[in-house]
């Protein structure tokens, strides 16, 4: 069985990358669309063969409580609008996908998953990499021993934030909008890799943030933020997170018999796994798979099967408490003990 997805906010992500997986989905289709722009959605409905009164606008969202072809609503907005429109679609009686970062704040995320279970509806967080073949890969041989006992990891992410250029950038550098500047959009995937590659929850950060406040791009949200988590089992990561340096989704894990190298790890087509240790280096072959498809199946699945998502709300909640650790400990210089 196909469960109807309604997809809300048809903006940059949402066109390129998600409703293009759909095709390649086992039990999930698109159903519905939820946008400001009546132009937009009819022209999308009609490619993607949603039926005209299956097209809501912001306004009368709310009544898609009524639609039984709607089975979960997939929030891809401005992060700013995930828990407005998560409580919405739970009141709605719908299940919920939300595209990551979870929220601005603890407090939302919190809302977010309070809405959800007083409307015994699933949500999970739009953590793609976690759906991917090569992550999943090297979660695996992580887990297994092949590198021995991991010691460090070294993550970044960044590219040039570019509102001029890039309509999808414009609420990227608003406060209200975003969150947040390069570590709520990119450093997230360093944060979230290091919690995942580890299977461990950090202790402790530091951070140091530069931002040129003279630049218009950084008058609200951050530049580059650098940080630093220690791990229970002695793991230390090293994380960078930019938004005026070109285009970098990497990271190293270093084991005490070998490292293990992905880059681009956290790319939406392509990645590359480099394996080393005293003997040499090897490229691993590993079939690459549309982890967009996979994310959506699994929420899928989860509905069917009334199972937990692997990244349920709660996930998106660890990374946004350990985003604002992270942010007070570059404010004042301190380590802050999480
Ligand atoms: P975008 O600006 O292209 O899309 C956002 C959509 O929301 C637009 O269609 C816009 O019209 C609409 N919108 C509705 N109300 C709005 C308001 N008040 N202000 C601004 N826009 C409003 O941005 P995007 O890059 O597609 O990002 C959308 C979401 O997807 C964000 O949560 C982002 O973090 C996430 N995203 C995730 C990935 C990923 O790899 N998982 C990649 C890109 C974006």
């Amino acid at each position: 069985k196909k469960l109807g997805f309604a997809i809300v906010g048809l903006g940059k992500f949402a066109q390129e990358q998600m409703m293009p997986s759909f095709k390649d989905c086992k039990h999930a289709r698109i159903t519905a669309l939820v946008s400001g722009s009546p132009d937009k959605a009819q022209k999308l409905a009609a490619e993607y063969g949603v039926e005209a009164k299956n097209i809501y606008s912001y306004d009368n969202f709310d009544s898609i409580k009524d639609n039984p072809a709607v089975d979960v609503v997939y929030i891809v907005l401005p992060v700013g609008l995930h828990a407005e429109y998560t409580v919405r679609a739970a009141k709605a009686g719908k299940h919920v996908l939300t595209e990551k970062p979870m929220a601005n704040t603890p407090e939302d995320c919190q809302k977010m998953i309070e809405a959800c279970k007083k409307a015994n509806v699933k949500l999970m967080v739009a953590y793609r990499a976690q759906y991917e073949p090569f992550n999943l890969d090297a979660i695996a041989r992580i887990r297994k021993g092949e590198l021995g006992k991991v010691m460090q990891i070294t993550a970044d992410h960044g590219r040039i934030v570019d509102p001029t250029g890039d309509k999808a950038d414009t609420w990227r550098i608003q406060k209200k909008l975003a969150g947040g500047g390069s570590l709520m959009d990119l450093g997230i995937y360093s944060l979230n890799a290091a919690r995942y590659l580890t299977g461990e929850e950090p202790v402790e950060v530091t951070a140091l943030e530069m931002s040129d406040k003279a630049d218009p791009r950084f008058k609200e949200v951050e530049d580059r933020i650098h940080f630093t988590l220690r791990f229970p089992s002695g793991i230390l990561a090293t994380c960078t997170s930019s938004y005026s340096t070109e285009g970098v989704k990497r990271y190293r894990v270093f084991g005490q018999k070998a490292w293990l190298d992905l880059d681009p790890a956290t790319d939406y087509y392509e990645h590359k796994m480099t394996i080393g240790d005293k003997d040499g280096q090897q490229q691993p072959k590993i079939k690459e798979g549309n982890q967009f498809a996979a994310e959506v199946d699994h929420m899928a699945e989860c509905v069917l099967q009334n199972k937990t998502p692997k990244t349920p709300g709660e996930e998106g909640l660890k990374d946004i408490r350990l985003i604002m650790a992270i942010y007070e400990a570059a404010r004042t210089g301190k380590k802050v003990k999480v």
